[in-house]
């Protein structure tokens, strides 16, 4: 399971307890196991968003056709128009069944929003609150603040609870940072970024990026919102460009692994102690590791807390797959195997290693296949360039490590496969990665398919390790058999 014993980050946040003079590193680093450090990266001379218009592009994202279309000949738009038909009408059920986390007795008129936000949200076309939104938000807005530990499954809509948090206790006519969003990747908070324009857009509301090269060199950062990778931010409130003093709302997504990884958990920590005392600290994530949950509760002092039981975590609309293959030069051939599958809907493959997704990424490419690889030693601009290509579908094939395998939302991936089973810094079956990963599809309600490839006897024993503690079933799919193999999972991408 997770790598930090509680004593570890106990005495982490010890050591750390008000010092902020260290020199503080990058964010991202953390996406392989092992790995190397980030090269630095340099700032650049740019607009204070510059992800912003790309970002745009990609709302709203309901737009887009849900699901991918069910077999592989390219989709025409009434054959779009059906499947979207489709997810909406086992959304409908699904959010009138109370075993479902996308339940709610309420709708979003009830929860005390203010009209403005209100219309941002019907203008994204939910039409009720998930589980947690409903239970979440009544204790998020209630005065005064509370803290909040918010635990709830992959694609259930936590970043509409804690972005709708944000939006509600700012001031608008005071113009100072209110409230700050941390993630562990650029990505998500680019994706963070596009959902707090998309659902703040009927408000003043006024954002800044904290991410690498977002901010010029002694630009100081004026907006009432602000979202960032945590070194960054840190760096911006250390040199002063980012005044913390009338930050209300201090949010951490995917809060475990912000508390939890050496680098980052240092780095979070750092932020949070330059927070006003009365700030409202909300962590949100699918997953809580015990160990972690014994830090959160120390990080979010007399927090509300919504938790899973760990029988809850897994999303039931994702089928699992595993992939007996015979070696690590099989798995390649079995994933090549499958590429015609992985261009139906839109795919992500997930490497322990950088240097594994650019090996594997170069070979397809070279015999003749369209795959992008995305990890934390390209540079930015590229890998904003990778991303987006692939949020708007021109690219299907995502070839990546952990950077991505937390809280990226893009509806049309319907398959994720791992080609190397996630292990923790100690050589561990990771339990949490595997949920994050797997629920890069399966978003809202939607099906998708997971396939894990094992190629010796302690990968599967890894997977038998992740599948008993989440009381799972995966289910074999033998690769002698082509034929057999992609009628299995082709059947299971157009049930997805
Ligand atoms: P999580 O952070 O819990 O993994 P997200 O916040 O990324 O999930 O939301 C998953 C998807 O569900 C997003 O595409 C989001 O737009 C959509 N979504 C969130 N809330 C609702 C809702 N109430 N109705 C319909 N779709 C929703
Ligand atoms: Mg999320």
């Amino acid at each position: 399971m997770s790598q930090t014993s509680g004593k570890a980050v106990e005495s982490l946040s010890s050591r750390l307890g008000g010092i902020l003079s260290d020199a503080f590193k990058e964010e991202d680093s953390e996406d392989e196991l092992p790995g190397g450090p980030v090269p630095s990266k340099k700032p650049e001379a740019k607009s204070a968003q510059p992800a912003a218009d790309d970002a745009k592009k990609d709302t709203p994202k309901d737009a887009q056709p849900a699901a991918g279309p069910a077999s592989g000949a390219p989709a025409d738009s009434s054959s779009l128009r059906e499947s979207q038909y489709d997810v909406q009408v086992t959304l409908a059920d699904q959010q009138a069944d109370p075993n479902s986390p996308l339940y709610s007795v309420k709708s979003f008129d009830e929860l005390g929003l203010h009209e403005d936000l209100l219309k941002g949200i019907y203008s994204m076309k939910f039409t009720k609150p998930s589980k947690i939104q409903e239970r979440a938000l009544p204790l998020l807005l209630q005065n005064p603040p509370r803290n909040m530990i918010g635990q709830s499954q992959s694609g259930t809509g936590k970043t509409a609870a804690f972005v709708l948090t944000m939006l509600s206790r700012i001031d608008f006519s005071i113009d100072k940072p209110q409230a700050i969003a941390l993630a562990p990747s650029r990505e998500l908070a680019r994706q963070i970024m596009d959902v707090v324009q998309t659902m703040g857009k009927f408000t003043p509301v006024k954002t800044a990026f904290a991410i690498p090269d977002a901010i010029k060199r002694g630009e100081k950062v004026q907006a009432h919102l602000v979202v960032g990778t945590p070194g960054k931010t840190f760096d911006l409130i250390k040199t002063r460009a980012l005044d913390p003093s009338a930050v209300k709302v201090f949010v951490l997504d995917e809060a475990d692994n912000m508390l939890d990884q050496q680098g980052l958990g240092e780095q979070s920590i750092r932020v949070k102690n330059t927070m006003p005392r009365s700030c409202q600290i909300v962590l949100f994530s699918a997953t809580f590791p015990e160990n972690v949950h014994n830090f959160a509760v120390k990080f979010a002092p007399n927090a509300n807390e919504i938790r899973l039981k760990q029988e809850e975590l897994s999303v039931e609309s994702i089928r699992q797959f595993y992939m007996d293959c015979r070696s690590e030069e099989h798995k390649y051939e079995v994933l090549v195997e499958l590429y015609n599958l992985l261009t139906i809907g839109q795919s992500i493959i997930f490497c322990a290693r950088r240097d594994t997704a650019d090996r594997i990424a170069k070979r397809m490419t070279d015999e003749g296949h369209r795959v992008d690889s995305l990890h934390g030693k390209l540079d930015n601009t590229e890998r904003d360039k990778t991303i987006d290509n692939f949020r708007s579908g021109r690219s299907k094939v995502l070839i990546a490590t952990n950077v991505i395998a937390r809280g990226i939302d893009i509806q049309q991936v319907t398959l994720v496969i791992n080609y190397d089973m996630p292990l923790t810094q100690k050589g561990e079956p990771d339990t949490e990665t595997y949920l994050h990963r797997i629920g890069r599809t399966g978003r809202f309600g939607r099906r998708g398919v997971s396939i894990n490839f094992v190629h010796d006897a302690e990968s599967k024993r890894q997977m038998e390790t992740i599948e008993k503690a989440l009381h799972c079933t995966m289910v074999p799919v033998q690769t002698d058999d082509v034929e057999a193999m992609e009628t299995t999972i082709k059947d299971a991408l157009k049930a997805a």
